[in-house]
């Protein structure tokens, strides 16, 4: 299997290459040239696998470069004993016909661990299949507004041959997440502040991406720069696995019939989770609508149902901050799919955003899209009315990611009728966003994080999970910050101190 660039549909890549380059070099995303199918013995075994096993068949079918025993070490060191669940996600029923994905169970509590467990070790195993990176070191740099970062952290810590530099801004993350990273345990990481917002961070890893210079300084340390944004192929491609696990799952307890369709409803902000949904769909497995639930930065909404994609509005900042985001980078591929794989209509389309920050779907894309995808957003009170109301109704607590998708799930079945069974994706442990929850819970505010987690505990009678309760006790590690002009500086003294 090859990968094509949705730039340019003439571009060739083994997924090894893609992996390791993140982005084509003419700023397309890779896509794999034709989307693998499931076979009904697949669908047959896969509920008697584990979820390494359930792992390994999925990427098989895209990772074709790979060896059997590469896939399996992967999926074995991501999987095995990572996660507190046994099967690394857990299905919870909050009422019949209703189900939640909890893809929180990692060591960071937010579902890029999903992807970021796996990611390190497909990185080094596609280091020695290319050219590229046969025998180099990877350097890592990766700017987050929270959950990536930390998720990058744990995934490549102490991963031979790797190393990871994350950016944050100082002032735009929670508590909790500042204490998670800045706690990072590792020999290869590190963590830094940033005196501006994330956008400063992410304009300032790009620069870095391609400063001549810098990529000179490391090329004589015998290294490479790459990525573990969400539009690298190699974070798309395990996601695909939890919605194939969670289908297996349900028909295993005999909640589903073999071919009943289910619904995805997915929080969404880059619009990766939501598009690995659409690739299992594509692969056969039997998904009817996909709801993509967005915040008040809702321009994926109004795409959905407009047509039009327009980013000239203000970025609104949320209690669900992982979703606030205004170019969701994934969108491109599923409008390379959408367009029967037409580079020339993505690049007139991603022209138009460049220069206009908006563009207006074909019609043909258009209606494709509103029949494939329902989109519907809720506002930062509706969110909190929302945490209130699933745990007095199910006694379940959420996070505010999650209740904005249970909310849009909501609204869709009003607007629809459609009472086909449906999974919810958790996205976080509410305990990340202790203050946010507390406070729609009805909680007045504490002094700190771990005050208000200690209060939410009480009043829920649930736990906070120990990968976030035990960062309390650890040692501060990392306390440097810089200017958004010193970023590039930062970088270049760690190069050279190797
Ligand atoms: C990253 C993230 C999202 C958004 O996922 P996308 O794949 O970017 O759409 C939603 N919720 C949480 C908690 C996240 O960390």
């Amino acid at each position: 299997m090859n990968y094509n660039s949705t730039r340019n549909s003439a571009i060739k890549v083994r997924s090894a290459e893609a992996i390791i380059k993140g982005l084509s070099d003419e700023g397309g995303l890779f896509v794999p040239e034709s989307i693998p199918k499931f076979s009904a013995s697949d669908m047959k075994y896969i509920g008697k696998m584990n979820y390494a096993e359930r792992a390994q068949l999925v990427l098989k079918k895209f990772l074709t470069d790979f060896t059997d025993d590469e896939l399996k070490s992967a999926a074995q060191a991501a999987y095995s004993d990572n996660f507190a669940v046994e099967n690394a996600t857990q299905l919870s029923q909050l009422y019949p016909d209703c189900y939640v994905l909890e893809l929180f169970h990692g060591p960071t509590c937010a579902f890029k661990d999903m992807a970021l467990q796996l990611l390190p070790h497909l990185m080094t195993i596609s280091a020695k299949k290319t050219e590229l990176a046969a025998g180099k070191q990877i350097a890592i740099l990766t700017a987050t507004s929270g959950d990536t970062g930390k998720a990058a952290l744990e995934g490549f810590k102490d991963i031979e041959n790797t190393s990871v530099t994350v950016f944050y801004p100082e002032d735009g993350v929670s508590e909790m997440q500042k204490r998670q990273m800045t706690t990072q345990e590792g020999a290869n990481v590190r963590v830094c502040a940033v005196r501006g917002n994330f956008d400063d961070c992410q304009t300032g890893v790009k620069e870095i991406f391609t400063d001549v210079e810098l990529i000179a300084q490391l090329s004589a340390k015998n290294m490479i720069f790459s990525s573990a944004n969400s539009i690298n192929w190699g974070r798309l491609v395990p996601q695909i696995i939890y919605y194939v696990s969670a289908y297996a799952d349900l028909l295993e307890a005999g909640e589903i019939e073999q071919g009943e369709s289910v619904n995805i409803c997915v929080p969404t902000g880059n619009f990766g989770n939501i598009l690995a949904a659409y690739y299992a769909r594509e692969m056969g497995l039997p998904i009817g609508r996909l709801i993509c639930a967005s915040n008040a930065n809702n321009v994926l909404t109004d795409c959905i149902n407009t047509g039009v994609y327009d980013r000239n509005r203000e970025l609104i900042l949320t209690a669900s901050p992982s979703m606030d985001i205004l170019i969701s980078s994934n969108f491109e591929r599923l409008l390379y799919h959408l367009s029967d794989r037409d580079d020339s209509v993505i690049n007139a389309l991603f022209t138009d955003l460049k220069e206009k920050g908006k563009y207006t779907l074909p019609s043909g894309i258009k209606e494709k899209l509103s029949e494939l995808f329902y989109g519907g957003w809720c506002d930062e009170a509706e969110t909190e009315r929302t945490i209130k109301k699933v745990f007095d109704e199910f006694g379940y607590l959420t996070d505010p990611h999650t209740a904005v998708a249970y909310k849009i799930y909501d609204d869709y079945k009003n607007a629809t009728g459609d009472t086909s069974k449906t999974i919810i994706t958790a996205t976080a442990s509410p305990y990340k966003f202790c203050a946010a929850v507390h406070k729609a819970l009805g909680g007045t505010p504490e002094t700190d994080e771990f005050a208000t987690a200690r209060k939410l505990e009480e009043l829920t009678k649930t736990e906070m999970p120990a990968p976030l309760s035990r960062t309390e006790s650890l040692p501060v590690r990392f306390t440097d910050s810089v200017e958004k002009s010193e970023m590039k500086r930062a970088v270049s003294d760690v190069a050279s101190s190797l």
